[in-house]
């Protein structure tokens, strides 16, 4: 990029594009935990109806009841969405779509349909004062927040490698880590459909040459790192008889080892250590965590794929003197 006017105007680009994306994910966010519950349901729902056939419907009922209690568990916030399946009956294949295009986007206090200029990326939010235009119930800030850091995201990713491979691959890379995190904060979930398409990424990027890692240092990196994780796993249950962490974190530095290279596994590990640690002790100063609740690792891991993506890819580990 020669010319600086062009590369500004590619940065203003990639920032209008990475608003619209930030939108996006934030239906990803706020929807997807929600179609893994309804599709656990209809799974919980078509196992029990298996052995239903001669029972009477309050039985039926009573079936339908545990299993739909089942699925509440997972639930993130209480009565928060209308459209959850909260029981199988619900979740039957006569049941309207939901998935990430349909239905279109409403307000989950009153289910009103959003219009296309309150929908627009942060002018929206702005227009409506952070309100519903129907039922003035409140919209949280952290719509507008998200939609302006994927775009600040993909303004910086532009800045630094242009409209490329590369650029594309960490553009993708960036957002998919910040769905993740954002969905492990609020479910404790982190969905293999996000996980396991950044793993495949890494190692294509990587062999595309995309990430300034080879394809076998990124291929252990994926490797060694869902083992590492593992194995702590497996001693922590082994010695304390708790889970601290779940199969989601495994995949996830998994990921991050595809795109970094194995040398920067022990930095991520210990920067996202450190940042939960940091993390955990100011919220049981500020909102009165309780002693050993759990609190999840993902959003740290990603913070942690944040960091080592800023200070440059294949910096983490060659500051390891490896790799
Ligand atoms: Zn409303």
């Amino acid at each position: 990029m020669g010319d600086p006017s062009l590369a500004w105007a590619q940065t203003a680009l990639a920032v209008l594009v990475g608003l619209a994306v930030g939108s996006f994910l934030n239906v990803v966010v706020y929807r997807l935990p929600r179609m893994l519950e309804r599709r656990w349901a209809q799974e919980c729902a078509a196992f029990a109806a298996d052995g239903i056939g001669s029972r009477s419907p309050a039985e039926v009922e009573a079936i339908d009841k545990t299993v739909g209690a089942a699925a509440a568990v997972t639930q993130a916030e209480a009565g928060a969405d209308a459209h959850a399946a909260t029981s199988p009956v619900d979740a039957g294949a006569e049941d309207p779509p939901y998935n990430l295009m349909r239905p279109g986007s409403s307000c989950p206090s009153c289910g009103h349909a959003i219009r296309w200029q309150h929908n627009v990326p942060v002018l929206g939010w702005l227009w409506l004062r952070g309100r519903c235009a129907d039922c003035q119930a409140r919209i949280s800030p952290r719509y507008p927040l998200v939609e302006l850091a994927t775009g600040a995201l993909f303004g910086l990713v532009a800045w630094r490698w242009g409209l490329t491979g590369p650029g594309l691959a960490w553009a993708a890379f960036g957002a998919t880590l910040l769905a993740l995190a954002l969905i492990d904060w609020d479910t404790t979930l982190l969905p293999d459909d996000l996980t396991l398409p950044l793993v495949w990424g890494g190692l294509l990027a990587s062999a595309q040459g995309w990430t300034g890692t080879d394809l076998p240092t990124a291929l252990w990196g994926a490797v060694g790192g869902y083992l590492f994780l593992w194995t702590v796993y497996q001693a922590f249950r082994l010695f304390t008889g708790k889970e601290g962490m779940g199969y989601g974190d495994f995949k996830l530095l998994a990921a991050l080892g595809a795109w970094f290279g194995w040398p920067a596994l022990i930095p991520l590990v210990l920067i996202s250590s450190l940042l939960g640690a940091v993390a955990g002790g100011l919220m049981k100063v500020t909102i009165g965590l309780v002693e050993g609740k759990y609190v999840q690792y993902g959003p740290w891991l990603a913070a942690a794929g944040f960091v080592a993506m800023a200070a440059g890819p294949d910096r983490l580990g060659r500051a390891m003197g490896l790799g």
